[in-house]
């Protein structure tokens, strides 16, 4: 089955087009044209998404969940030509798009069964204590509501799991909002399958058709009128530090300001505590090149940065693991502009005073190849330029003088999206020292695995401090990521019949 891209937006059940256009950029195959996006079509979009709000954000738990599940279907009737244009698009190979098809369609059908379930309403009850001296209690009843139209935006690196039908867009679509995607650059085609799946499924469940749009890219003025369109209620991101600061910005400058969930990125660091060091130092380096390399490096998770104590163990570590690396042959990158930005970072790196490149490897135009680097702890609290990202596989180890110093490493980081701890049974008590800081610095913390595989369940969290995203109280894996949505609404003395249907009886 081969898919050929019209290169239309999906603006409430209409594929329209404008007067620009821009060309993909596939690995394989030929470019193709799409229709720019611009600031008329996010206007007719939030329009239209408001308008099916008033429908939708009252359709009941099992209508929604039915639709969830009707967009899975539709995803994976689509299976085969979905993988063959991602992979076209992106470079990646295609067991990780066929991979990440069976974790999107997993996360719609996990969202049909939590609403279905109906805990995350979190439904409270006080009971009327009309006795009560010196003055009597009203009946309050609490429910979470949804809070209006939704944008999202479609992230470079998991065309299919975070982006035109992705964890935000199936978090939003549970809780009952109506959401218009502004679709990566970097897979419009990609994101133009998924729209009409999702378009299928809205005419299959007889939804109002404004419950969902696509709009292309193809210059900033859709991102920025999308977040500050007056209608637009929270916003769904995963990208740059630089985009996602940017658009931050712009929410909380709105007349309106709005929440922006941004996923904006992070060095996920390892600590490799010294009894495990000892014991499987060898284990934990191949492990540790496996996890660095895997998809390039293009994982939110990737864990860049290494914390470990000076000594010999700390030297075999190194010596393995950049073997093991040195043998990664160079591995295509999502874009062009992304395989630049990691070259110019490493750049960055190895210009920052006390670092040394301990792996040398040569990639050009679209791939990456690892890079490798060492630099001391006292190097590491001087300079805060060292714990910025650089995309891709590149690992900066850091050669903390003692134990003392690994803690004061830890107590220096930004937020992370996660933290690792590499320990036996005789580090526990160096863990239980470190516990503490890395609790404050991020949204899931590990021990004696890699950070890179993400569980869509109950207990993950994909968040964290600032900068591993914009607000630590949410998640964007996971089934609690559908609270960034709802808003909860005190019901006072209401008479049964006007409350919403979960809360009446
Ligand atoms: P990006 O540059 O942040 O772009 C993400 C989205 O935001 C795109 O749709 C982009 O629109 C839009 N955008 C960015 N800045 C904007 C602005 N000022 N106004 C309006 N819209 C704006 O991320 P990317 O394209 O995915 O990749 C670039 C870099 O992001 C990578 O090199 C990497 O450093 C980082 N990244 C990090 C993660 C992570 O999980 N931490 C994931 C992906 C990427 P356009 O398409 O029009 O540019």
């Amino acid at each position: 089955m081969t898919f050929e891209p019209h290169g239309k937006h999906l603006i409430a059940g209409d594929w329209v087009a404008t007067d620009k256009t821009f060309q993909s950029v596939p690995v394989t195959g030929e470019a193709k044209t799409f229709s720019a996006g611009n600031a008329d079509l996010v206007d007719r979009a939030a329009k239209a998404a408001e308008e099916a709000f008033w429908v939708y954000g009252y359709t009941t738990r099992d209508e929604r969940a039915a639709f969830l599940n009707a967009i899975a279907d539709e995803i994976e009737a689509r299976g085969e030509a979905i993988t063959a244009i991602g992979t076209a698009e992106t470079g990646l190979p295609e067991g990780r798009l066929q991979g990440e098809r069976g974790r999107t369609t997993g996360q719609l059908r996990l969202f049909a069964s939590h609403i279905q379930d109906g805990a995350y309403l979190d439904k409270r009850h006080d009971v009327a204590l009309p006795d009560r001296a010196p003055l009597p209690r009203p009946d309050i009843k609490l429910i979470e509501r949804p809070i209006g139209p939704v944008a999202v935006f479609g992230a470079s690196n998991f065309p299919l799991a975070f982006s035109t039908a992705g964890g935000d867009t199936a978090a939003a679509l549970a809780a009952g909002c109506p959401v218009v995607v502004k679709g990566h650059e970097a897979h419009p085609g990609t994101a133009e399958i998924v729209a009409e799946a999702i378009h299928a499924a809205i005419e299959k469940c007889g939804m109002h058709p404004g419950v969902f749009s696509m709009i292309h890219g193809g210059s900033y003025e859709v991102g920025g009128a999308l977040v500050q369109h007056p209608l637009i209620k929270a916003v769904g991101f995963t990208g740059s530090f630089r985009g996602g600061k940017a658009l931050f910005d712009l929410c909380a400058q709105r007349p309106e300001p709005i929440p922006f969930f941004g996923e904006l990125g992070s060095v996920n660091p390892m600590f490799m505590l010294p009894e495990a060091m000892s014991a499987r130092g060898d284990a934990l380096a191949t492990g540790w090149a496996g996890s660095l390399t895997m998809g390039a490096g293009q994982f939110c998770t990737n864990p860049g940065v290494l914390v470990m104590v000076d000594g010999d163990d700390t030297d075999k570590f190194l010596e393995t693991a950049v073997e093991a690396l040195g043998k990664v042959g160079p591995q295509t990158m999502l874009t062009n502009g992304i395989a630049d930005a990691y070259r110019s970072g490493r750049d960055t790196i190895a210009a920052q005073s006390g670092v040394q490149e301990i792996l040398n490897t040569t990639s050009d135009q679209r791939n990456a190849t690892p890079f490798v680097f060492e630099t001391t702890g006292d190097a590491w609290l001087a300079n805060p330029a060292l714990g910025h990202e650089v995309f891709g596989p590149l690992g900066l180890a850091v050669k903390v003088k003692d134990t003392a110093q690994m803690l004061e490493v830890a107590r220096s980081l930004d937020g992370q999206l996660t933290c690792t701890l590499h320990m036996d049974d005789g580090d526990t008590e160096l863990g239980q020292k470190l516990m503490p800081v890395l609790e404050r610095k991020a949204g899931r913390i590990l021990a004696n695995g890699f950070p890179t595989g993400v569980e869509v369940s109950e207990a993950m969290v994909h968040g964290g401090p600032f900068p591993a995203s914009t607000n630590f109280g949410a998640t964007s894996v996971g089934t609690m990521a559908i609270r960034r949505f709802l808003r909860p609404v005190s019901y006072q003395n209401l008479p049964d019949a006007l409350l919403p249907v979960d809360l009446q009886g």
